[in-house]
């Protein structure tokens, strides 16, 4: 992948607490609704006392940094009301205020004009940052961000009521994880027969790889795994 570099552009007035003792678990993707400028002077403004992110994603591929990873951005606040309506299932599992554990990416875009879909550089800056992202937490916290839509989620499933368009329909969260997922794990499912619909499990969270990278595709289930499976396919919303 290539290199990229973070410009920190947070200040003062950037909105930020603490993440009360949670480690990141989960990283939420947005939509500015606006240009890149607009956004950087928003999250530093005076004026704002309601919002910020961790990051932003330019149309162009520069990536902005507002919020340390240690710190809780102000992009996920939802109340127990709008709570209810999330689709997230780990925001019912938490059942506290999701910007506790999670860190937050806005891309540059307006939804009626892009639906969410990214500039070529603008994926690729992207997966590069979900990746350093996902190395940070794992350095600092010792916590795994999985590979999978419940962990890398769009805003729109946490909070449903208020933002159904961020990031929107067309943002690319299969290619990103796909790309992520090619560079991580699955190492021995390349040829395998069920090779796609291994993929699409995970990519799913239904079933996950081994910490070695390894899926074990021939090997057989055991009566404890296979009734996870289940479990998280009665969850789902489909
Ligand atoms: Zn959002």
């Amino acid at each position: 992948m290539d290199n990229y570099k973070i410009i920190w552009k947070g200040n003062d007035n950037t909105n930020k607490s603490t993440r009360r003792g949670h480690a990141p678990k989960v990283i939420v993707d947005h939509i500015t609704e606006g240009s890149a400028k607009s956004t950087i002077n928003w999250f530093t403004s005076s004026g704002n006392t309601v919002s910020s992110a961790h990051f932003l994603v330019t149309k162009s591929g520069e990536i902005y940094q507002f919020v340390k990873i240690e710190d809780n951005a102000w992009a996920n606040g939802i109340n127990s009301y709008n709570r209810k309506y999330s689709t997230a299932s780990i925001v019912k599992e938490m059942g506290v205020n999701p910007n506790w554990y999670s860190v937050s990416i806005e891309h540059e875009g307006i939804h009626r004009m892009t639906q969410g879909k990214l500039t070529d550089k603008q994926l690729a800056a992207t997966i590069w940052l979900h990746q350093y992202i996902i190395d940070y937490v794992k350095r600092k916290w010792d916590v795994n961000i999985p590979l999978d839509r419940k962990h890398i989620l769009g805003h729109y499933e946490i909070d449903p009521r208020r933002k159904p368009n961020c990031p929107g329909e067309k943002y690319p969260f299969n290619q990103i994880i796909q790309a992520l997922n090619n560079k991580n794990t699955l190492t021995d499912i390349k040829g395998h027969w069920a090779e796609q619909d291994i993929n699409e499990v995970v990519l799913q969270g239904i079933m996950s790889g081994y910490p070695n990278g390894e899926f074990k595709p021939d090997e057989k289930v055991s009566r404890a795994e296979l009734a996870t499976v289940i479990a998280r396919l009665l969850k789902k919303e489909v």
